[in-house]
């Protein structure tokens, strides 16, 4: 739920001025009709010594249970069915993934499914032995980390695509983690054995040393090795993401209204939003009302990943939609609601709580208050945005900043940013919306950024020597930092 300054000023018995007073405090810079979330509001409210409680509006309550009930004991629920494995490609850059989506796709095809031409909708489906599996065809983790930014999860397996030339990569290693932190399990495709200098067992070998064990060293990571381009293993792959499928006995519920997560979403010159929504539970049908994060509409046509019209579609299925208002985002909830109206509310309630969620994101830190900040409890990590002028220099600080960050406990030490060259408004900008303070080695801010600087009040700190940089972030840290004036 969101409130303004003046409704809180007004419930908790204060003035509006002492409530944007407590904001400022907070590195909020807010005025008397400023939307604020709950979280802020609650924490200016503790400063005067009332208690509050969240009241989420009805309809948000009803949704959000709704979709938790369905998702959660989707698998428990009687009339739930098998269905389709959800499979995310993921791999270094140049490694094949596309190809590999490409050389699946072709290979489906040319079994002869009739008529459609195959359209990027962002997913697609393929029949192996009489079974479905979709795959999401935008390659990379970039979706997927999207997606799960926004705490949607809709990958079941995913494919490591590494290089048998190329071996374990920064972004396979990567995808290890996304695909980890995610508990998802995971199928290498050794790629590219076409090729002379392909080495599978030095790959094999280097997924064990990171922790991707290949069954055949006896761990559980099913291997395959393919080729993408000669269109060698495409089938063993298939079937081995059968087979794992198999064991995970994905199940949900057709006959229901259906939610989903938007995959995709532009806006067609001619035909308005167009969103492609993966269906997770239920049956999404022609007519039905959705609410789609904070948009909403009556679905007016769908297409599959062939662009043939249907009427309906069920659980892992793709589909692109059309009838929203606006366009959503990817990792966006998709939800069947019951009438416009509630469609309406719930549209609204969630762009209201979306938008006062950004705006209290964007705080200002300062690097003498950042202690009282650390005493109350509230900072638990101190953003950095640093500018060097030369890359020698900006990797030395941020090798320091990495053992500094070793040694405190309270706090961690996060660079969101670095780079060399002045200090631009466009790292002020980035230094406020992420609640980070900008460090400037040997560098001036141009003009702009001083201006952006001033206007947003972000803490711009400057240095030629690296150990003064290092003490005033040991200080800050400790409280020892004295003002600047
Ligand atoms: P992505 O960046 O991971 O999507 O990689 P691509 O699919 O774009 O492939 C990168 C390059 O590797 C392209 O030139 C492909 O033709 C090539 N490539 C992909 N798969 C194979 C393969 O199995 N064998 C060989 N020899 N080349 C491949």
């Amino acid at each position: 739920s969101v409130v303004t300054v003046g409704e809180l000023a007004e419930a908790i018995g204060v003035s509006a001025v002492e409530v944007i007073k407590s904001l400022i405090r907070r590195g909020i810079m807010a005025s008397i009709n400023q939307q604020i979330d709950y979280e802020t509001a609650a924490a200016v409210a503790a400063e005067f010594g009332v208690e509050t409680e969240e009241r989420v509006p009805e309809v948000i309550q009803q949704a959000s249970a709704a979709i938790e009930h369905q998702l959660r004991e989707g698998a428990g629920d009687p009339e739930a069915q098998p269905r389709p494995p959800v499979v995310t490609i993921m791999g270094h850059v140049d490694h094949g993934k596309t190809k590999l989506l490409d050389a699946i796709r072709e290979t489906n095809v040319a079994e002869g499914e009739a008529g459609g031409i195959t359209q990027h909708i962002g997913a697609y489906q393929v029949e192996v032995q009489g079974r479905k599996i979709t795959f999401l065809d935008t390659p990379g983790h970039e979706a997927f980390t999207a997606m799960r930014a926004r705490g949607a999860q809709v990958t079941d397996i995913a494919v490591l695509v590494v290089a048998a030339d190329d071996g374990v990569m920064p972004q396979t290693k990567e995808a290890i983690s996304h695909a980890k932190a995610a508990n998802v399990p995971i199928i290498v495709a050794i790629n590219k054995i076409d090729l002379p200098s392909a080495n599978p067992m030095r790959v094999k070998q280097q997924l064990a040393e990171v922790g991707v064990v290949p069954e055949e060293f006896g761990g559980d990571v099913p291997v395959v090795e393919i080729s993408a381009k000669q269109r060698l293993g495409i089938e063993d792959l298939l079937e081995m993401i059968l087979l794992v499928a198999d064991l995970m006995e994905l199940k949900a519920n057709p006959n229901r209204p259906a939610i989903g997560v938007i995959i995709e979403a532009k806006v067609d010159q001619t035909r308005g939003p167009v969103a492609t929504a993966l269906i997770q539970s239920g049956t999404l049908q022609l007519r039905d009302v959705v609410v789609v994060g904070g948009t909403w509409g009556r679905i007016r046509a769908m297409f599959d990943d062939r662009g043939r019209r249907v009427r309906r579609a069920g659980p892992s299925t793709p589909v692109e939609i059309l009838g929203l208002l606006e366009v959503p985002e990817a990792g966006d909830l998709l939800q069947v609601v019951d009438d416009e109206k509630t469609a309406r509310d719930l549209a609204e309630e969630r762009a209201r709580q979306r938008r006062a969620e950004t705006f209290s994101e964007m705080r200002v830190v300062k690097l003498d208050e950042l202690h009282a900040g650390i005493e109350a409890g509230e900072t638990r990590e101190l953003r950095i945005v640093l500018k060097a002028d030369v890359q020698g220099s900006l990797e030395a600080i941020q090798n320091a900043l990495a053992k500094l960050n070793e040694e405190t406990e309270s706090v961690g030490i996060t660079v969101v940013h670095s780079g060399t060259g002045a200090i631009s408004e466009s790292d002020i900008m980035l230094a406020a919306t992420t609640g980070a303070i900008v460090i400037g080695f040997n560098v001036r801010p141009d003009v702009a950024a001083r201006r952006a600087a001033d206007a947003s009040g972000v803490d711009v700190r400057y240095y030629n020597v690296i150990y003064h940089l290092l003490d005033d972030i040991r200080a800050a840290l400790s409280g020892l930092l004295t003002p600047e004036t």
